[in-house]
């Protein structure tokens, strides 16, 4: 029998999953899907590899399955899927690890306790990575789960970068820049001496541009610096998540317009950014397609910060090697690609517009003395390899 991972990553309306499957000593994705919609109109979805439906069920406008439900039919959905295999375990998207989890790990109940105080710190994230955690826990205790977080990756960032100049009471007390999107970039670390062994181990910017957008620098493959702090609001502007702002800001709001904590948390995370900024759409295509004045300050203004976050981690660096584009737009948007390198033409990026036009993965010219490509990111796998590691070693 072979043994299979099972990859989750549960979000406050929707469980995503991956079943990775061993294959001659690698790990081969076997199916994947999700259950979306877990509180308003849910719906599942598993295809196999190559993207071929295997099972779908709808429930029907205001039916609140919740994380509950979706687990138990995602486990009837496995169970039969998986007859031939073994589950050997479960890794677990975690977006918050502090400042201890520098790596993932096994989970008992008092690692989930210990994951609970960082709810604070990610409320709108971690409460839902945790909560099929605590079910599985409770119901079959006997499945090895493992937790990997989006933090860990960044805690070899020097001191200096992980720092607020805020007292140093706050620091100790956990107020400190943690960084965040650390599974795709620790894949395409992992990766990236594949297409340029010169830059992996030198100095690399990776710009992960999806939905949640941020960049990091790496030296010889390990994070130094991102764009992310204490949380996943700070750095770019997203699709709907404004990126740094002056503190002042928030407090004119508190001040002037009388809004509470919750009120500004969702002034930031869910109506601003590309669809506060277009007030049309929170999707880079849309923006792209549009006419509207509006969508284009949008892009431009994303573009622009992007051009100095950029800059600002060169300068971590103390030069450049290579800048790899990843995520939805990174992947998908040779547009927004061209426009970055355009931008960062001034730190000697020459791009190649057909190989970029094409997808990549080189998208530089051979004369360009810093190369840039285009990686599709891996969370999933880099979550599998992270868990197999964990339950070898246990
Ligand atoms: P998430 O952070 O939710 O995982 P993704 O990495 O899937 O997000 O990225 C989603 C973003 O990618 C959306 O803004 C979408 O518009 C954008 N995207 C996907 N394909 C393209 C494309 N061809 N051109 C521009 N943007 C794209």
């Amino acid at each position: 029998m072979r043994d299979a991972i099972l990859v989750v990553n549960a979000g406050s309306s929707s469980i995503k999953f991956s079943v990775f499957a061993e294959s001659d000593g690698e790990l081969a994705l076997h199916c994947r899907g999700q259950i979306e919609g877990l509180f308003t109109a849910p719906r599942f979805v598993a295809r196999d590899a190559g993207g071929t439906r295997l099972a779908e069920k709808s429930w029907g406008e205001g039916h609140r399955l919740g994380h509950d439900g979706a687990v138990a039919h995602l486990g009837e959905f496995l169970r039969a899927q998986l007859a031939d295999f073994r589950l050997a375990g479960i890794g677990h998207r975690v977006v918050h690890g502090g400042a201890e989890y520098t790596q993932p790990v096994k989970l008992d109940p008092g690692v989930l306790a210990a994951l609970e105080k960082f709810v604070p710190l990610a409320p709108l994230h971690q409460p839902h990575n945790l909560a099929p955690i605590r079910l599985l826990l409770e119901r079959q205790p006997e499945v090895v789960q493992v937790a990997c977080f989006d933090t860990s990756f960044h805690r070899t960032n020097p001191d200096i970068a992980q720092r607020f100049a805020l007292p140093a009471e706050l620091h100790d007390a956990g107020v400190r820049r943690y960084g965040f999107h650390g599974l795709s970039y620790e894949y395409i670390a992992s990766v990236l001496p594949d297409y340029d062994a010169q830059a992996a181990a030198g100095r690399t910017v990776v710009l992960h541009l999806g939905n949640g957008a941020s960049i990091c620098a790496l030296e010889g493959g390990r994070s130094v610096a991102s764009t992310m702090g204490f949380t996943a609001v700070d750095g770019l502007p997203m699709g709907t998540r404004c990126g740094a702002i002056d503190p002042g800001v928030l407090l004119y709001l508190m001040d002037e317009r009388g809004m509470d904590a919750r009120a500004i948390e969702k002034l930031i995370y869910q109506q601003s950014g590309l669809l506060g900024v277009s007030g049309i759409s929170s999707d880079m295509r849309t923006l792209l397609a549009s006419q509207a004045p509006s969508a284009k300050i949008a892009v431009d203004l994303y573009l622009y910060r992007i051009r100095r976050e950029l800059g600002s981690l060169a300068a971590a660096l103390g030069g450049l090697d290579a800048i790899v584009f990843t995520a939805g737009i990174g992947e998908n948007s040779a547009e927004i690609r061209a426009r970055v390198m355009a931008d960062a033409a001034w730190l000697g990026v020459k791009p190649n517009a057909r190989a970029n036009a094409k997808g990549g993965p080189r998208i530089s010219a051979a004369r360009s003395r810093i190369s840039a490509w285009a990686i599709a990111t891996n969370e999933e796998l880099m979550i599998a390899r992270h868990t197999r590691r964990v339950l070898a070693a246990s």
